[in-house]
């Protein structure tokens, strides 16, 4: 679809009118306090200008996270996408909305949603597959119980945090298998996951668990999530509860919220299943998609390297039936829940969504531009991740996913 927004119809740009996306911004230039916007080309549109003209039919963009919008549920997405996609379709420029419209190089983006609670998956068969080789070989990589429930641990929301938010090494219990004791100190196998998140926009009631189908309906939209990790600290802790302080510093999520609507081209199913899954969590129509994901890896002042590129329509599990699973036992699930899909690996070498499998353990190090070598993250390193749906002459961009690392503080 063609844009009044010139810069929107690039074939190549993240964010043309199919798009989309919504945000929460504020201008570098002034004081006004941060609120809604959706991305169109290379610049935002504050929605709560538009919501104050009158143009859109559904209020809360006047408030610095899309809660309110979210919780108003499908019906409402869908109309004001709707307007959205008149107001910015060719030929129909206005006054009232150029006049809404900031380059994106003049803005911060924000946290787009205040994350009620996080829920981190494992949904990816090829990275439970590798971690389960490296630690009890590949004959029992898979544990008994992953190829009919959607594996997860309740993560923290506290710590979920915009893309471009500094990560602060984790200090943690360290013990190595050939050391007599445990000590306090840095994490030294500093880890990132590529993952996408879905983010829940309608609530269910506490005791009354819903259907795949109306888990599908119940989310708002996808983002790029980097799952950091400290294998060290997991590796002493994670049993029998699972990881705890290992994933607890961080989680870094893409500014923009990418709808259902505008990922509805690229559906796609889940692969042939090995059991037949229970019927509270079978498929009932295509609910992955088609994502293309990269992650790439730069040190302090050096270029970026592309290190891993995976798709997320090669998952197990899709985050509807995550979102049902996590519903069967009467859990509520609220506006703003976040649900990691588990990492994203496929079968190769540079398909890896973490360095843990991209070093095979941190026994094989690999080297990025500059020279260096690396096996887990070290200070000053920048992760990011990417992910564009690629349509028939646009493609649907997410925006990137990167943290830059600081040193641990002093103990
Ligand atoms: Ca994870």
């Amino acid at each position: 679809m063609r844009s009044w927004v010139e810069s929107a119809n690039e074939p190549d740009g993240a964010f043309p009118l199919n798009n989309l996306p919504f945000g929460v911004f504020s201008l570098r230039s002034d004081e006004a306090p941060p609120r809604c916007a959706t991305a169109i080309g290379d610049q935002v549109v504050d929605l709560a200008a538009l919501q104050a003209a009158g143009l859109l039919p559904a209020a809360g963009f006047d408030e610095p996270a899309l809660n309110t919008f979210m919780a108003l549920g499908q019906p409402t997405w869908v109309d004001v996408r709707g307007a959205l996609t008149e107001l910015l379709a060719e030929g129909e420029a206005t006054d009232v909305v150029r006049e809404a419209m900031h380059p994106l190089d003049q803005v911060t983006l924000h946290l787009p949603f205040r994350v009620a609670e996080y829920t981190d998956f494992y949904a990816g068969r090829q990275h439970a597959f590798n971690v389960g080789s490296m630690f009890r070989g590949p004959e029992n990589a898979l544990p008994p119980n992953w190829l009919h429930i959607p594996i997860g641990y309740n993560g923290r929301a506290s710590t979920v945090v915009v893309s471009g938010t500094e990560i602060r090494r984790p200090n943690g219990q360290l013990k190595a298998a050939d050391e007599p004791a445990p000590r306090f100190g840095p994490c030294a196998r500093l880890d990132s996951e590529l993952e996408m998140g879905a983010v829940v926009g309608t609530p269910n009631a506490m005791g009354e668990p819903v259907s795949v189908d109306q888990a599908d309906d119940m989310i708002f939209g996808y983002v790029l999530l980097n799952d950091w990790s400290a294998r060290d600290i997991q590796t002493w802790e994670y049993q029998p509860l699972g990881p705890f302080q290992a994933k607890a510093f961080a989680t870094t999520i893409s500014p923009w919220v990418v709808t259902k609507a505008a990922l509805e081209p690229f559906r796609c199913s889940t692969p042939p299943r090995e059991h037949e899954l229970l019927r509270y969590i079978q498929d009932t129509e295509p609910m992955l998609y088609d994502i293309e994901l990269g992650v790439s890896l730069a040190a302090a002042g050096g270029d970026a390297t592309l290190i891993s590129e995976a798709n997320y329509g090669g998952m197990y599990y899709s985050a509807a039936q995550q979102l049902a699973h996590h519903s069967s036992s009467g859990c509520a699930m609220r506006t703003g829940d976040l649900l990691g899909s588990g990492t994203i690996s496929g079968p190769e070498h540079g398909t890896y969504g973490s360095l843990l499998e991209h070093s095979w353990g941190g026994a094989e190090p690999f080297t990025i531009a500059g020279g260096q070598t690396r096996t887990f993250l070290e200070d000053g390193d920048t992760a990011t991740l990417h992910g564009h749906a690629q349509g028939d002459g646009y493609r649907i961009g997410f925006g990137d996913c990167a943290g830059t690392i600081l040193p641990s503080h002093a103990r």
